[in-house]
């Protein structure tokens, strides 16, 4: 039989362990958050483990920046992703966060934050405010932005009289509501439209009745509602064009030199005008029903530099 009192001296002793150690262990990280100069991403705030399938949509729901590893299926592109793992709202944040032009390849290991925004990887040394004024959301949100980038990271927040600290060349960072050009988006400012057609090289069609390729996407939402380019681009058609009605033609010069063609078809009206330099958050038209068409809705084609229609969802 084992003595009462070495029982005791035994619980007493695990009891101390559990409560001193976590709190050394708690020390050393207050000492490590509190040097001045963010030294780079702290690798405890990415989730390293894949995560099981069904909590992909649950570390949206986590109260702290969290970058998910997700690896690709085969034939699964990031429009269907989004769609199958309830991140609906992520595809720009997951293109942009892995620099994303066309659809990734089954087996590619995806970083998916679990915030609205883009993972940024620091190139060359420069203060955040710098950095952060290379985005829209950047600019317009100032120093509330560059504060909520700092919390966000997990930095502590910096002294901003004192001389400006830089960001380390190799820092990533989490920017929220941010977007690097990347890919092809979908040409709204939000996700809610029904694809009601998607590309399919032997569709039958609707009014026509006979054996069609479609050659894009259609895109329901209501009539009139804002339509602005799939990225920035150069028009090089706007005006009316037989099946499509109103219809406007963009090339884009992707990241990797290639060229692609966005066309936009059935508008209700158009805004722009060949030649014109459009930005990714110009109003270029509106949603219509002209042309051949049953109702409103938006054609939505993405081509390949020799004019070649390509499934938008490679790129989307
Ligand atoms: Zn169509």
């Amino acid at each position: 039989m084992v003595p009462v009192i070495w029982i005791r001296f035994f619980v007493h002793t695990l009891i101390v362990l559990m409560v001193v150690v976590p709190f050394f262990q708690h020390l050393e990280s207050e000492s490590e958050a509190s040097s001045a100069i963010p030294t780079g991403f702290r690798p405890h705030l990415l989730l390293t483990r894949a995560l099981p399938e069904p909590a992909m949509d649950q570390i949206v729901k986590l109260d702290r920046l969290v970058v998910a590893r997700y690896t690709v299926r085969p034939y699964e592109d990031i429009y269907t992703l989004c769609q199958r793992t309830g991140l609906k709202q992520y595809a720009y944040t997951i293109r942009s966060s892995n620099d994303l032009d066309e659809t990734p390849a089954a087996g590619t290991v995806l970083k998916i934050p679990n915030r609205i925004g883009t993972l940024f990887d620091v190139k060359t040394p420069q203060t955040l405010r710098e950095l952060i004024s290379g985005f829209e959301a950047g600019r317009q949100g100032g120093p509330s932005y560059e504060q909520d980038v700092l919390h966000l990271n997990d930095y502590p927040v910096l002294d901003f009289g004192g001389p400006r600290p830089q960001v380390k060349a190799g820092t990533t960072l989490f920017l929220p509501n941010a977007y690097k050009p990347t890919g092809l988006a979908f040409p709204f400012k939000d996700m809610r439209f029904r694809v009601t057609s998607g590309f399919n090289p032997k569709r039958r069609h609707p009014v026509l009745g006979v054996r069609r390729a479609h050659q894009g996407m259609d895109l329901a939402r209501p009539y009139g509602d804002p339509v602005y380019p799939s990225r920035s681009g150069t028009v090089t058609f706007a005006g009316w064009q037989g099946g499509y009605g109103n219809m406007i033609e963009i090339r884009h010069v992707m990241r990797n030199g290639r060229v692609r063609y966005t066309r936009y078809g059935h508008l209700a009206s158009i805004l722009v005008h060949p030649g014109q330099h459009v930005g990714a958050g110009k109003l270029i038209g509106r949603v219509g029903s002209t042309g051949i068409s049953t109702g409103p809705h938006l054609h939505f084609e993405v081509r390949d530099e020799n004019g070649v229609a390509r499934n938008p969802r490679r790129s989307l």
